[in-house]
């Protein structure tokens, strides 16, 4: 990833929600829920921003942008097969 990428992808953290919460609700426990995290997610204005970054840096664990685990390793895998 080259040093603007980078810059970039940082910007957003800034306005990040999350921010604001517990960081543990957006890495529940297995059986636990990721409702409070997802809620967060839905009212933050860097959503799609954060996403992005964590299907380009390839985040396999908590929640992102308002998705999981299983669906962030989907979307990776639909992002690699386009760039294939
Ligand atoms: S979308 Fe969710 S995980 Fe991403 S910055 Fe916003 S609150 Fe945090």
């Amino acid at each position: 990833m080259n040093p603007i990428t980078t810059i970039a992808h940082d910007t957003w953290r800034e306005d990040a929600l999350c921010r604001q919460t517990d960081p543990e609700i957006f890495h529940p426990e297995v059986g636990g829920t990721a409702v409070p995290a997802k809620q967060t997610c839905a009212a933050c204005p860097v959503r799609r921003a954060c996403l992005d970054y964590a299907i380009d840096t390839r985040q396999q664990w908590g929640i992102w942008g308002g998705v999981g685990q299983k669906e962030l390793r989907r979307l990776i895998r639909a992002r690699q097969a386009e760039a294939a």
